[in-house]
């Protein structure tokens, strides 16, 4: 049984008790003096949410009063200095019981006080405050779990990032959520804001307008197809993703959608492109539910960094920093080397060594769709948007080219877009197309853009495509990609 003031502390124990922050400008903390001001100060700036947050990360102990001897530190902590005698008289005068501790009323009454002025909330502590109120919906006041030490220590350190969650999980969501993968996206979801890179998140904000968490996605996606009748037993589930093991992580998207739909043929290879091809696309095929539904998700991936680099990715387990996707920064940079003066030597362990089948593909098929490169906001965003064009063109190609497709199924929904891989806070996607093609004797079968209904408006790429002739040649499905 955990409290709730043990909750705020425990959560914003990596500086124990900070649960303000000095403001901005120094000019306005108080020094440390030898006299108390004696005029009490208008009210503070402070609600009454954050004298009491104050309040319960003073309180490690939960024990409801702060007492003297701890007093001064826990100014300390609160970013005011001031001396020993300085911080007795203080305490004195809002001790008003002479108890020899200071209970929270008391402790708001301090607050007021003009030695209090220049500090504020810390964000992390509010949110810890805003997330218990949100499990305490009986209004008790505890938590029955005790792992909260541990979440603690666990949040704010560079932990792996499943093992981080997990943590959070057990000791929060166990009793709200039903599942394992459920408790997993609760938490991501609640707990991200203490660990993410902020950098990180800039950049993708900016580059990738909309993008969605992994589990948000496949909820998307199974309620707008679970309208269509959709089911695990009627469906057969294919995904094209890049080979890279960092899409193929437990509770990323390929495992959620595994997961949800029962089984995943993989057609993917380097970048996502299908190179399973139609053979593999027809196997795929053949084994699917009669009269059922087949589902394909595609996707390039691209890593963002902490800095907030395009195209780069912490590892779990490595301190440098590697590129994602390595297959189409490694083609870009063989285009980019052929226009150069001097060419670069390919070399045995070079991401840029064309004796490799599928990089030479992916080189030949992304030069064409690098005009305008120069106005895009980084050369790697505008990359992965085309990578995701080729893998479209690819994957129409295999279920046009395989007109026997309605033999075996009444309808095919092709969803596509962009993995974002982030080494903290989550795997995202940018959803760019999600269709579904229901038989009707054509090859092709009827088009239906199930887009709007499922993530409501398109991104607006301009800004990071670089023009909007650029946005429309990313759209334009008339000079189709081929193998
Ligand atoms: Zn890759």
């Amino acid at each position: 049984m955990i409290k709730a003031a043990a909750f705020f502390a425990l959560l914003s124990q990596s500086s124990p008790a900070a649960a303000f922050t000095s403001a901005p400008t120094t000019a306005s903390r108080i020094r440390a003096t030898s006299t108390i001001p004696s005029s009490l100060g208008a009210s503070a700036a402070f609600s009454n949410e954050d004298l009491e947050t104050a309040f319960f990360s003073i309180d490690i102990e939960a024990s409801g009063s702060i007492p003297k001897a701890s007093f001064a530190d826990a100014l300390a902590d609160l970013g005011v200095v001031i001396d020993d005698s300085a911080a007795d008289a203080l305490f004195d005068k809002y001790d008003a019981d002479r108890g020899g501790s200071i209970d929270l009323d008391e402790f708001k009454q301090l607050m007021s006080d003009p030695a209090m002025s220049g500090i504020k909330p810390q964000r992390d502590v509010k949110f810890a405050m805003d997330l218990f109120k949100k499990y305490d919906e009986d209004g008790s006041g505890s938590i029955d779990k005790g792992e909260f030490r541990a979440v603690a220590n666990e949040i704010q350190a560079d932990a792996r990032r499943r093992s981080l969650i997990s943590v959070a999980a057990a000791a929060i969501g166990a009793t709200i959520v039903a599942d394992y993968s459920q408790e997993y996206q609760w938490a991501q979801k609640n707990f991200r804001s203490l660990y993410i890179e902020p950098l990180a998140e800039e950049t993708q904000n900016k580059a990738f307008p909309t993008a969605l968490l992994s589990g948000d996605l496949d909820q998307a996606i199974a309620k707008t197809l679970g309208a269509r009748g959709f089911t695990p037993a009627n469906t057969i589930f294919a995904h094209s993703v890049c080979s890279d093991e960092v899409n193929n992580k437990d509770e990323q998207l390929v495992a959620l959608m595994v997961n949800r739909w029962q089984e995943g043929f993989s057609l993917g290879g380097l970048a996502g492109l299908p190179f399973a091809g139609k053979s593999g696309f027809r196997a795929f095929l053949h084994h699917v539910p009669d009269e059922g539904k087949l589902l394909v998700c595609f996707a390039p991936h691209v890593g963002i960094d902490a800095a907030g680099k395009v195209g780069a990715l912490q590892r779990d387990g490595q301190t440098k920093v590697s590129k994602a996707c390595g297959a189409a920064v490694g083609a870009y940079g063989v285009i980019s080397s052929k226009g150069a003066a001097t060419s670069k030597p390919s070399g045995g362990n070079d991401d840029t060594d064309l004796f490799d089948p599928q990089l030479n593909t992916i080189v030949n098929l992304l030069e064409p769709r690098l005009g305008g490169i120069e106005k895009a906001v980084d050369p790697i965003s505008f990359v992965t948007y085309q990578m995701y064009a080729i893998v479209r063109d690819l994957i129409d190609e295999c279920v046009e080219g395989t007109p026997d497709v309605w033999d075996f199924a009444n309808e095919v929904s092709i969803i596509g877009g962009i993995m974002i891989n982030r080494y903290k806070g989550g795997d995202f996607f940018q959803p760019l197309s999600f269709e579904t093609r229901v038989k009707d004797g054509s090859s092709k079968g009827k088009v239906i853009d199930l887009y709007d209904e499922a993530f409501g408006n398109k991104p607006d790429l301009v800004g990071v495509l670089g023009s909007e002739e650029a946005v429309a040649n990313l759209y334009d499905r008339s000079k189709r990609a081929k193998l």
